[in-house]
């Protein structure tokens, strides 16, 4: 969702614009300068379009003490804005406070619409004008308080704001693209078999979904997925030694090519190197993760004993994977991976907004606090959601955030939001 920031000097009336747009008395109003010192976001629709609104608090670009941590702060929103509401007051005209704004948010370079706020009559409208001074094109002359012309603002906000990706249900979504991946022998050709052997795979050209001929289509408990690379594994491409290389691009490749991988391990057998290195694959592809330990017939008790002990020393760091223990040949289980892939593509594509991500944050940081280091603290200001699949979060911090610290906050987020079956990546980026 696209992210407006909402910024103007002390007492130009953004609280009750803001509290406009969102439809609601949610921001506390006052006529005293400075009052709404956080910033605070909102979930806002207008036309069928949804973004956030971020209050930023009053600003001014040059200030000190308080006032500059709300400066800091409103510098803060506007880096992480996708468009830029700056609201003046039409009844004073354009202060030096204004022009400081505005040179600020020239080198932001982001889309900037302009309200002339406290336009409520007709008499007022005129002064509104004197705000093409700014240099920031047409002003909209506007009354938060009575509503007048919000409309037409914010249409040019929505118009400023990047193309609105087309909503999900109206793409019609082929079947999730799915990898079967892990080293020769583990038992792929065997579950994909399995697989496909209960609901034998057809290419649907009624549904107009186009599937790569080395992929097929298969039938797990209702829900059809594309399984990637499938012609690699039926034809049982027997890499002679030395050509491990090309296995290894070709596991790459379908990697690449999915949502969800599927990472074979044979359980009855002591977790190699290479199986970890598989893992690693996925998780830098930044993919959805289920690990089907295979051969789960062959097991005894004092194999699953030392497999326990293998997960626990060389698998800690795909703990967030979900595992299934199976067998191909016995089918124990194998209608447990439809369950475990959903689960894992729902947390990959998991998109937290940006007011409860910003509420979780608060909880942490206020519990943990970073730790002082040389006289300073540093601190996470406010974050943001970047991207799902797999979710992918922008962390704004004022000092230098030690990685242990990068990584708690990673943990927390992982408990609170469930990202069971997903990598999750945390971006830093740090203010002088
Ligand atoms: P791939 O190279 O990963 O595709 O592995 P295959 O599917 O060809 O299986 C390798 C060998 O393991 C074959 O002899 C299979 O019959 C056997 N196999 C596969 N899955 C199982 C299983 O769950 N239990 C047992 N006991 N054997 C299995």
């Amino acid at each position: 969702r696209p992210v407006v920031a909402v910024v103007g000097r002390p007492n130009v009336g953004k609280s009750t614009l803001v509290n406009r747009i969102i439809g609601r008395r949610a921001a506390v109003v006052q006529d005293v300068p400075g009052v709404t010192r956080d910033r605070v976001s909102y979930d806002a629709r207008w036309n069928g379009r949804e973004f956030v609104v971020v209050d930023t608090g009053g600003w001014a670009p040059d200030a000190q003490g308080m006032a500059a941590q709300i400066a800091e702060q409103a510098e803060l929103a506007i880096a992480a804005a996708d468009a830029v509401l700056l609201v003046v007051d039409a009844t004073v005209g354009v202060q030096d406070v204004d022009e400081a704004v505005v040179r600020v948010l020239r080198r932001s370079r982001k889309p900037v619409v302009l309200a002339a706020n406290k336009v409520d009559d007709q008499r007022t409208e005129a002064e509104a004008a004197s705000m093409w001074n700014l240099g920031l094109g047409q002003p909209y002359p506007v009354s938060a308080l009575h509503g007048r012309g919000s409309g037409d603002l914010l249409d040019a906000v929505l118009e400023a704001l990047p193309e609105a990706p087309r909503e999900a249900e109206e793409v019609p979504r082929g079947p999730r693209r799915v990898a079967i991946v892990g080293k020769p022998n583990v038992g792929k050709s065997s579950l994909l078999n399995k697989l496909s052997g209960q609901q034998r795979a057809v290419v649907d050209d009624a549904s107009g979904t186009t599937v790569d001929p080395v992929d097929e289509l298969v039938e797990i408990g209702g829900t059809t997925y594309q399984f990637i690379d499938t012609a690699g594994i039926r034809r049982r491409v027997k890499e002679a030694s030395g050509h491990e290389y090309y296995a290894s691009l070709r596991t790459q490749g379908a990697i690449e090519r999915a949502e969800v991988c599927i990472v074979v391990i044979d359980a009855s057998a002591p977790v190699t190197e290479q199986d970890l290195r598989i893992l690693t694959m996925v998780e830098e592809a930044g993919r959805a993760l289920v690990v089907a330990f295979n051969k789960w017939d062959l097991t005894d008790d004092e194999r699953r004993f030392y497999l326990n002990r293998e997960i626990e020393r060389d698998m800690v760091q795909f703990g967030w994977a979900g595992h299934v223990n199976m067998s191909a040949l016995t089918g124990r289980h194998v209608d447990r991976l439809g369950v475990a892939i959903e689960g894992a593509l729902a947390a990959w594509e998991t998109r937290v907004p940006t007011g409860k991500l910003n509420a979780f944050l608060g909880r942490v940081v206020a519990a943990h606090p970073h730790p002082v280091r040389s006289g300073k603290q540093p601190r996470i200001l406010f974050g943001t959601q970047a991207q799902a699949g797999p979710p992918t979060f922008v962390l704004f911090t004022s000092g230098q955030i030690e990685p242990q610290y990068v990584r708690f906050v990673e943990r927390r987020l992982r408990e609170d939001f469930d990202f069971q079956g997903t990598p999750i990546h945390l971006e830093v980026r740090a203010r002088e």
